[in-house]
């Protein structure tokens, strides 16, 4: 399967193109970077780590989607849209990990889907994914009478809280209980708060370090207590998913997926 990658000489994107070329059956075809960027004519290989071998990075937007089964964009929104405008009219399957998109953005994605396969994720971790999976499925087994808390650690560095993770197990919980996110969320707790509602969904955050990103969901109830953490260590698990994502596209009917769809969950 030959596979392209926009913005290669990101920090996603040197991960994505290094995934790509240890991947059995896969062909890195090209890596294009924006016009009057620095590393146009870099050699690919060697950006990710690995001795010079090529491709160089382009600015040839066009020719890498005519060129690719499936191209993968971790870039910038406004040049999403545009690589997504490229994936329709060339028919190459899109795997998009950029965020921030605002909704005229978004469009564009859709509109791309209704003629080719496109995969998009916030969180393109096949952990995280299947952690999601397992937190809707557990919180519509165990009913109300347990507890849900949700606990995550990042970095120091970062300035959110809860992460976009975090609010993503929430809406998992919660769609399992078949209850809005908005409705049970309890995300502050500070000085005499009173017993805890029955049906909340609690969070609670920690911050410090190089904490990549922890994650646990806590299903609690009398007499015992289930946990599913998720904890990583390296943003290569993104480009590892992305890069399963692209294998899935392969004959797949014009749609926008998700991971759960990657992933068989449904
Ligand atoms: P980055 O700034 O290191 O990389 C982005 C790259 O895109 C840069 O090299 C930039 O020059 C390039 N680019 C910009 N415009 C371009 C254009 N028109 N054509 C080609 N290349 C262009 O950022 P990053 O940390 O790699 O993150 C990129 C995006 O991916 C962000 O939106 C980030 O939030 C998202 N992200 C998503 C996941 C996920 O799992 N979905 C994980 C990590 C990051």
């Amino acid at each position: 399967m030959k596979i392209g990658i926009v913005g290669c000489a990101g920090r996603m994107g040197r991960m994505l193109c290094k995934e790509v070329m240890a991947g059995d059956g896969l062909e890195l075809v090209g890596g294009t970077e924006y016009d009057g960027s620095e590393f146009i004519g870099a050699d690919i290989s060697e950006l990710s780590g690995l001795h010079p071998a090529g491709p160089m990075v382009t600015t040839d937007t066009a020719a890498l989607f005519a060129a690719s089964d499936a191209v993968i964009d971790f870039t910038l929104p406004e040049a999403t849209t545009h690589h997504a405008e490229l994936a329709g009219e060339h028919g190459t399957a899109f795997v998009v990990g950029t965020t921030g998109l605002s909704s005229p953005q978004q469009a564009t994605i859709e509109a791309a889907a209704r003629s080719v396969a496109v995969v998009q994720a916030a969180n393109f971790s096949i952990g995280v994914n299947l952690l999601l999976g397992l937190t809707e499925q557990t919180a519509g087994v165990l009913g109300a009478d347990n507890d849900i808390e949700i606990l995550e650690m990042h970095h120091r560095h970062k300035v959110d809280a809860p992460s976009g993770t975090a609010l993503a197990l929430g809406r998992a919980a919660a769609s399992g209980r078949g209850v809005n996110l908005d409705d049970v969320s309890d995300r502050v707790r500070d000085g005499h708060t009173g017993a805890r509602k029955d049906g909340d969904i609690g969070f609670a955050t920690l911050r410090g370090g190089d904490v990549v990103g922890d994650h646990s969901v806590i299903f609690a109830a009398e007499g015992e207590r289930i946990e599913l953490t998720h904890k990583a260590s390296s943003r290569s698990i993104f480009a590892n998913g992305a890069v399963r994502a692209a294998r899935w596209c392969e004959g797949k009917a014009p749609g926008l997926y998700a991971m759960r769809d990657v992933l068989g969950f449904k």
